[in-house]
């Protein structure tokens, strides 16, 4: 497995690759790789591709008061997991090499922005979507695989890629999760044993809010209020948001589809984790969660 620090680095191993045929497929990340990371590059390579995993701490996304500094970095434990999952390049590039400069030019994300983690995180897309079109155009790849966990953000990137021209095929993977229905992130190795505990709520809100909706629930209000009644019952569960959505405009539902997603935000400690389910098409890890006895076990 190559390792590429330089943009000049990873376009002269791209190149090489693409001259020998394979389509290239890049797999955005910032380290703390676990599984859910790791489904994405399977994604990628059963579409045959030739695979770039990038390891970037993206400074612009952070907030001020945000976990920049303390977020978890393991290099070493990143390119073993990679190369053992058949990733062919790790991107890992420093600050000065990815923004050498404060950026004059950015990636404005508009309303679409304005809800959800946008409206809890100001700057925090921009700051995105300006690294995630850096990385296109440094990776130039065939298809870029993003996960459902961070659902907003899979939204805007696709909405970029369709309004600025990206010629790249945009896949969302589904949810990865622990036995117990957490959804596996890198934030979650903040977490204590109480608060790993408690941080099942979320996962088990969802589920909530999964069988109203197959019992025919279909007032929003209520689906909503049933996922904060599970996250109220746990204890150091602050909740930041529980929507339900339209999965690509956003626009709030009143009545909810099959298709509309509900999005979970919630800090817990000095953590700050986010979750979610599309109504009529629960991960299956989610599914786990929905045997007759799930809600009792909360
Ligand atoms: P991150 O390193 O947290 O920025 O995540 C990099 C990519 O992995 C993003 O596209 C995430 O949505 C995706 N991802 C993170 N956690 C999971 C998970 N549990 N299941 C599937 N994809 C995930």
């Amino acid at each position: 497995m190559l390792i590429a620090r330089t943009i000049a680095e990873l376009r002269a191993a791209v190149r090489e690759a693409r001259a020998r045929g394979r389509p290239i497929g890049f797999v955005p990340t910032m380290g703390a790789l676990h599984e859910g990371h790791l489904s994405l590059v399977d994604r990628a390579r059963e579409r045959g591709a030739w695979v770039v995993l990038s390891i970037y701490v993206n400074p612009l996304q952070f907030g001020p008061a945000e976990d920049f500094q303390r977020y978890p970095r393991d290099f070493e434990g990143d390119c073993r997991l990679a190369e053992g999952r058949g990733v062919e390049c790790v991107f890992a590039p420093s600050d000065a090499e990815m923004v050498p400069l404060p950026p004059a030019v950015t990636v404005v994300p508009r309303a679409l922005a304005d809800c959800l983690c946008g409206r809890h995180r100001p700057g925090h897309f921009e700051g995105v979507l300006t690294v995630v079109a850096k990385l296109f155009h440094i990776v130039e790849p065939d298809i870029a695989v993003f996960g459902q966990k961070d659902f907003h953000q899979s939204v805007l990137v696709r909405r970029m890629v369709r309004d600025l021209n990206f010629p790249i095929e945009i896949d969302v993977a589904p949810i990865l999760r622990d036995s117990d229905g957490l959804a596996r992130s890198s934030r979650n190795r903040y977490l204590g044993p109480d608060d790993r505990r408690a941080a099942r709520s979320l996962s088990r809100a969802l589920a909530a809010v999964v069988l109203a909706f197959r019992g025919g629930e279909r007032r929003a209000e209520r689906l909503r209020a049933e996922a904060q009644r599970v996250l109220a019952s746990a204890v150091g569960v602050r909740t930041e948001y529980v929507e339900i959505v339209h999965p690509e405009t956003l626009e709030a539902a009143e009545r909810a589809a099959p298709e509309d997603v509900c999005a979970i935000a919630a800090h817990l400690g000095s953590a700050r984790l986010i979750d979610n389910v599309i109504l009529g098409a629960p991960d299956a890890g989610l599914v786990r969660l929905l045997v007759p006895g799930a809600e009792a076990a909360r």
